[in-house]
C-alpha cells in the first residue's frame, strides 16, 4: 500500500511517497525558495503556492519520494 501525501496550493502542486521519504531533506536545503519542511521525520510542502518550478527538489532526492509534481508532467 502506498502513503502518497498531496500538497496542493495555487495552482501548484506536488506528491510525496511518505514511505519512501526517509526525512534527509535535501529536497528543503536545496529548495530556493523553502518550500519544504522535515517535521517528525517526513518532508512537508507547506509552502507549495511558492513554486517556481525549478525541479531541483525531484532531482535532489535519492529515494525519489517526490512522485509528480505539477511542472513537468
Ligand atoms: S520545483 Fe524548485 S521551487 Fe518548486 S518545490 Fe521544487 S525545489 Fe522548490
Amino acid at each position: 500500500m502506498t502513503n502518497i501525501k498531496r500538497w496542493d496550493e495555487d495552482n501548484h502542486w506536488v506528491e510525496i511517497d511518505l514511505d519512501r521519504c526517509m526525512g534527509l531533506g535535501d529536497c528543503a536545503s536545496k529548495c530556493p525558495v523553502g518550500v519544504y519542511k522535515v517535521i517528525n521525520g517526513k518532508v512537508h510542502a507547506e509552502k507549495i503556492g511558492e513554486c517556481i518550478e525549478c525541479g531541483t527538489c525531484q532531482r535532489a532526492c535519492p529515494f525519489k519520494a517526490i512522485l509528480n509534481h505539477w511542472a513537468w508532467k
